[in-house]
């Protein structure tokens, strides 16, 4: 929840409070070493490894641009504008809102 815009603040009190009611167990300071058929491996601060049993895993890793596109074309087009996820992840109203206000300038 911190890694992008700010969430809602009504948003992140309800799912802090789903984590706790649905008994979550949450590991911080920690990465992902490896992902393997049963489980994921993960190195705390003290460089200690530890396993977690997991049939499913979901990566919730936070985003990062893709401005390939943009990069090709930079001077080969006499106009050119990278507008939403490709100038900076973040949401649909940013996406639209950079459309509009692209729109409106050219
Ligand atoms: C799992 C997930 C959940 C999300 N949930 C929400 C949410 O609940 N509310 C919210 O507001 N936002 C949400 N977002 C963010 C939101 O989806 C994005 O901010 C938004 O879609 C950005 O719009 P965009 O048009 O910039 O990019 P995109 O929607 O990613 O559209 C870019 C399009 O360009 C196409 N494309 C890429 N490269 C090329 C190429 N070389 N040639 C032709 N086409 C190409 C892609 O296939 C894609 O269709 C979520 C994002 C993710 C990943």
């Amino acid at each position: 929840m911190d890694g992008g815009p700010p969430v809602p603040h009504m948003n992140k009190v309800m799912l802090l409070d789903l984590l706790t009611v649905q008994k979550v167990s949450m590991l911080t300071n920690a990465h992902v070493q490896e992902i393997t058929n049963e489980a994921v491996i993960i190195v705390d601060r003290a460089s200690s490894r530890k396993t977690i049993i997991a049939d499913t895993v979901v990566l919730a890793l936070g985003l990062k641009s893709n401005d390939e596109l943009g990069k090709l074309l930079e001077g080969k087009v006499a106009h050119m504008y990278t507008i939403g996820d490709c100038r900076e992840p973040r949401n649909i109203m940013g996406a639209v809102w950079d459309g509009y206000e692209v729109g409106r300038a050219v």
